[in-house]
Order: C-alpha cells, then structure tokens, then sequence
C-alpha cells in the first residue's frame, strides 16, 4: 500500500509517498509560504525534481500543486492519485484526550480544533492539511491522525503536573504533555531491536537533539518523563526556543521592558535559545564554525546545550533508578559529534565507556558508540519520524 503522509503547518505542508511494503520512500517534498506567495519543491525516489514558485492561498491551493508534482510534473511517481491507499497526518497536540492514532471524521477534527487552544498554530494548520486532502481526494479515502505526544501520555502525574493551584489544571488543563513523541517511540523501539532486547526489560533515555530538542526517559517502551512541556519552548536550549527558565524571568523582563504577553512569547520562541545566546544563529553549524574561530558567545550557546543534556541525562537516570542505553537522534543527534562527545565525556559515572574514536565524524547512520564493557550502551539512531506516521496509519487502517 502507498501512504502519503502529511505535516501541515500554518504556512507550510510537507510530505512523503512512502510504499509501507517495503517502507521505501517514493517521493518527498514541501510546500512553503502558503497564504504569503507559494513555493513547492518535490523529489522523486530517482532524484528527479520538480520546483515551482506559484500563489497559493490556502492548504487546498498547496495540495493540488503536490497533486500535480505526483501524478503530472516531470518528476512524477503515480499514474493517479487513486493509487494512494491512506493518508496519515502528524498532529503536534493531541493534549490527553488522544492517546493512539486515529481515523479522521467530524469529530476527530473537532476535537483537534478544541486543543488548537494550546498549540495554535500547529493544530490550526494541521487541521486545514486534513480538510485539503478531504477536498482534493475525497472523503472515501481512509485519513488518519498520528499525534505528536501521545507517546507521552503514559507519564505518572507527579511528572507532568505543575506546582501551581491545581485550578489551573482542571480548568485549562496546564500540564506537560511533551513533544516529538513520534520520534522518541520510533528511536527507543529501534534501539531495543539493535540491542537484540524486548524493549519492556531496558531503562532508555532518548535524545532528540535538532533545531528544537526534547530528551524522554523511556522505561518498559513507555515514556516516564520528557523534557519539552505544556508547549515545545520548555527544556533543552534549543535553535530559537529558551528552554526552561525561571519564570520569575519572563514577569521581571515583562516588567522592566514593557513586554506584552505576545511579543514575550515571540521573544522566547523566535529570538532565544543558540540564536539569543551567540547573537549569530540558531544553527549548529554556524555556530561550530564561529566556535572554532574563537568567538566566545558561540562557544558558551554550545557548551550550554550540552551542560544541560547531561544533567537531563543524569535526572532521568535518577528517574529510572537507572538505565541501559543512551540515543541520540535528530540533525545534531545524528550528525555533530563533537555535541555526543562533549556529552558523553560527562557521563563516566554512569559506567558509560564511549568509543571516540568510533564517534569521530560519524553521520546520520545506525551506530553503537559505547565499547563493548560499556555499562551503559550509546547508539546514534536516526530518526523517521514520517515512516512511523505510516506504519501507525497503515496499522490502523489494515487493522494490523
Ligand atoms: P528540526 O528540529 O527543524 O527537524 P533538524 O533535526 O534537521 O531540525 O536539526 C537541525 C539542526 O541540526 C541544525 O542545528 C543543524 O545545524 C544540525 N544539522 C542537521 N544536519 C546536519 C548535518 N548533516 N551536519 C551537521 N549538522 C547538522
């Protein structure tokens, strides 16, 4: 079966035809700046491309160029559209309501519009990709939601609650709900079949480390813990996003600078974390090249992300009373080795004996860096957040 999976955000949607039976990719692409101008970029499992600047005002507009790049552009991969057998969504909040992937109807998206409250942006856009689709492909053809936290809805309260009047909960339920769930499931399942154990006997900690960045401790394949919060700013530092801070912060700068809600909220989502810090970039890479040049700022924005993820490491092995294996994922989990050395160099006391040698220059490919006495495992696993999407969808959908 093919399976066209959709991430749809409020100006972009981005997508990938992936054949579930040997879960080879068909093609992939990404509509930008839709509602703004309009850019597709699509590829084809052969490398071919197809790439058009146009208008598209809407979702529904974005979603017959992806139509059209499919079935019609010279990198074309189907005869129609018909050959696709499911689609399946990713939705970023599914708060606690959604704790498994499901069929889209009315209800569903409903649902999903009364949680847009706490992820406005996502949910909204996500929403419109699921009615984009309806439209342009009918309402016969099975959709399904895959839900970025619900991975993470096996967290005990006494981790996802806050200390604030328990009010707040029950009327608005502020809670921590933890994201990239999708992923973090993917790589503690991954890493259980590489280490050749069920995964319901390991203690795994997680680290999904890109442009933003969560880490979750995984005990029995179910998520005890997890870094990001209530929204994806808590946490790690990450490319714009503070990361966790004391709130004491935002009511004291509030204060001093004038600062509304709504310009704090862009100022610790779009103008903090490695960009706020090296005043440079959010990117990793740029801010390793300004390091190696001698610039202090760059140099502390990165030894900042990787302080903090060896005391998260620390704290959910507290959590764990333990733990078996450490992963890393997402683009700098996967690709920047001198973030897992600096890291790992931190975590002797754990019984971790890392392989530097091993680490050197390794990129975006399954390894074990832990030598073999290791008391505690090291895998780079990349993640495939969008294959996970389909099988959960193809699951559902087969009732497999
Ligand atoms: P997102 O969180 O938006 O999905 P990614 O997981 O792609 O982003 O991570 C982006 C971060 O990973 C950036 O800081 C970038 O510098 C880093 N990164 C991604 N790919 C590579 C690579 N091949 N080499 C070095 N760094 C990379």
């Amino acid at each position: 079966m093919k399976i066209l999976v959709i991430n749809a955000g409020s100006s972009s949607l981005k997508y990938q035809l992936i054949n579930i039976d040997d879960e080879s990719v068909i093609a992939k692409g990404m509509c930008e700046r839709i509602g703004i101008d309009g850019r597709i970029k699509h590829t084809a499992f052969d490398g071919r491309e197809y790439v058009e600047e146009a208008e598209m005002k809407n979702h529904t507009e974005a979603f017959k160029y992806v139509e059209y790049a499919l079935v019609k552009s010279d990198a074309a991969v189907l005869k129609s559209m018909s050959e696709i057998g499911a689609v399946g969504h990713r939705i970023v909040q599914g708060g606690a309501i959604f704790d498994k992937p499901e069929l889209v109807n009315e209800d569903v998206i409903e649902k999903i519009l009364e949680l847009s409250e706490l992820a406005p942006l996502h949910n909204i856009g996500s929403v419109q990709g699921i009615r984009a689709c309806i439209e342009c492909l009918g309402s016969e053809l099975p959709q399904v939601v895959v839900f970025d936290n619900s991975f993470h809805n096996t967290m005990p309260p006494h981790a996802y609650m806050y200390a604030i009047p328990y009010e707040y909960y029950e009327k608005y339920a502020v809670r921590r709900y933890g994201f990239h769930g999708t992923s973090h499931k993917y790589v503690s399942a991954k890493c259980a079949e590489v280490m050749g154990r069920d995964i319901s006997e390991l203690k795994l900690i997680t680290c999904h480390l890109g442009n933003g960045s969560s880490i979750t401790a995984v005990d029995g394949g179910k998520c005890i813990d997890t870094s990001m919060g209530f929204t994806p700013l808590d946490g790690l530092i990450m490319g714009t996003r503070s990361g966790s801070l004391d709130p004491s912060v935002v009511t004291f700068l509030g204060e001093k600078e004038g600062i509304s809600y709504k310009e704090m909220s862009e100022l610790l989502n779009k103008k903090s974390g490695y960009l706020g810090v090296s005043g440079i970039s959010n990117d990793d890479r740029d801010l390793q090249e300004k390091a190696a040049e001698g610039n202090e700022r760059a140099k502390l924005a990165i030894k900042m992300l990787d302080y903090q993820i060896i005391k998260l490491i620390g704290s959910y092995a507290a959590a764990m009373n333990g733990v078996d294996a450490i992963v890393f994922t997402g683009g700098i989990g996967e690709n920047v080795d001198v973030h897992r050395a600096a890291v790992c160099k931190g975590l002797t006391y754990l019984g971790v004996d890392f392989d530097f040698e091993k680490n050197a220059g390794l990129r975006g490919r399954i390894a074990e860096l832990s030598k073999p006495g290791s008391k505690v495992k090291i895998y780079v696993i990349p993640t495939n957040e969008e294959l996970s999407i389909a099988r959960d969808t193809y699951a559902l959908v087969s009732g497999k």
